[in-house]
C-alpha cells in the first residue's frame, strides 16, 4: 500500500513535527487536536520551523507555501477517514491513547493503518485494544522530528508484514532512516541511552569525576554531541527516573536499578533545564 495521505492525532511537539515532515515530503496531512488553540499552536510551530529552514537556505518560500497547502488541521476527527495511515501522537497516557485508538478504530475504514508514536507503552498491548492489531504498528520519531533522521518502527506481536512494509516505505519517503524493532520496553535507543545516563549518575555519585569531566569524557571519547549529564538535564531527570523505574519493573533485573543520586535530585525538584537546576544550574 502506498501512503499518500497521513492523519496525525495530536498537534503538540511530536504531532506538528510529524505533520511538517510529511508536508515537506509532498504528503497530504490531516492534523487534529482537542482544542482550536492547540491546533493553532501546532500550525504556528510548523510555520516558524519552515521559516528557520528558509533562513538556512534549506527551503524556498514556494516550497513552504506548497507544504502548508498540504496541511489540513482542526478538531474534527472525521477527515482522518480519508487517510491511509493515522499516526497517534497525543499525550503519553495509556488510558487516553486507548480511548483515542478505539475512536479511530470505529471511524476508519478497515484497511487503514494505525501507528502510535508512544515512547513507553507496549505496542502489542495498544494493538490489542483495537480491532486491527495486524494493521497496527509503532512509529517512534525523535525530537525535533524535522531534524532527526531516525524512526524506530516497532512491530507488535500481531503486526503484519504488509503493515511493516508500508510504514517502512513511508519513513523512507519522509527522508528518514527506519530501523525495525521488536516490541520491548524502551525499544532500542532509549533502552541503551537511559541506562547510560543512569550510569553517569553512579559515576558522579561515587566521586569518580566532576560533571564537566564526565560529560567531556563522553563527548570527546565517544564522539557524542552532548554529555550524558547535560542530556539528562535536557530530557528531565524525572523522565529519566521514570524510564529506569519502568525497566526495573518490566525486566526485574537489578542492572536497571535507578541511581540513588538521581532519585535524590528528583526528590529535591532538581529536574534539569525546565526547573533551572539539575546536574547543572541554568
Ligand atoms: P505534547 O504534550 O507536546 O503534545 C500532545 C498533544 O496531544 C497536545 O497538543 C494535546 O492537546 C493532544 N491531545 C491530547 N488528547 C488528545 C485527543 N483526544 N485527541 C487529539 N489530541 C489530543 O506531547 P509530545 O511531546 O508531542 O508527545 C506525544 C507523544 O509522542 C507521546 O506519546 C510521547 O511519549 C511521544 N514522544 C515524545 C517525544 C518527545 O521528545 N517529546 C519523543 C518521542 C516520542
Amino acid at each position: 500500500m502506498s501512503i499518500q495521505r497521513v492523519g496525525v492525532v495530536g498537534a503538540g511537539t511530536m504531532g506538528n513535527g510529524i505533520a511538517q515532515a510529511c508536508a515537506v515530503s509532498g504528503i497530504e496531512v490531516v492534523m487534529v487536536d482537542v482544542s482550536e488553540a492547540a491546533v493553532q499552536r501546532g500550525l504556528v510551530t510548523i510555520g516558524a520551523s519552515l521559516d528557520r529552514l528558509i533562513k538556512k537556505d534549506k527551503l524556498s518560500e514556494a516550497q513552504k507555501a506548497q507544504a502548508l497547502a498540504l496541511v489540513r488541521a482542526g478538531t474534527d476527527y472525521a477527515p482522518l477517514a480519508d487517510c491511509q495511515l493515522v499516526i497517534e501522537a497525543a499525550t503519553e497516557n495509556e488510558a487516553l491513547k486507548v480511548k483515542i485508538l478505539q475512536q479511530l478504530d470505529a471511524l476508519l475504514p478497515p484497511q487503514t493503518l494505525v501507528a502510535t508514536n508512544t515512547s513507553s507503552i507496549s505496542i502489542t498491548k495498544l494493538a490489542a485494544a483495537t480491532q486491527r492489531p495486524d494493521r497496527f504498528i509503532g512509529m517512534h520519531f525523535f525530537n525535533p522530528v524535522p531534524m532527526m533522521a531516525l524512526v524506530e518502527i516497532i512491530r507488535g506481536l500481531q503486526t503484519s508484514d504488509a503493515t511493516h512494509a508500508a510504514v517502512e516505505a513511508l519513513s523512507k519517503a519522509l527522508g528518514k532512516t527506519p530501523i525495525t524493532v521488536k516490541n520491548a520496553p524502551g525499544f532500542v535507543v532509549n533502552r541503551i541511552l537511559v541506562p547510560m545516563i543512569n550510569e553517569a549518575f553512579f559515576v558522579l555519585a561515587e566521586g569518580t569525576a566532576t560533571p564537566e569531566d564526565i560529560d567531556a569524557g563522553m563527548k570527546l571519547g565517544c564522539n557524542q554531541p552532548i554529555g550524558p549529564l547535560a542530556l539528562a538535564d535536557m530530557i528531565g531527570l524525572d523522565v529519566c527516573l521514570a524510564v529506569m523505574n519502568v525497566y526495573m519493573a518490566e525486566f526485574n533485573d537489578s542492572k536497571y536499578r535507578p541511581c540513588p543520586l538521581l532519585k535524590e535530585m528528583v526528590a529535591a525538584g532538581w529536574l534539569g533545564r525546565k526547573t533551572g537546576r539539575g546536574v547543572y544550574t541554568y
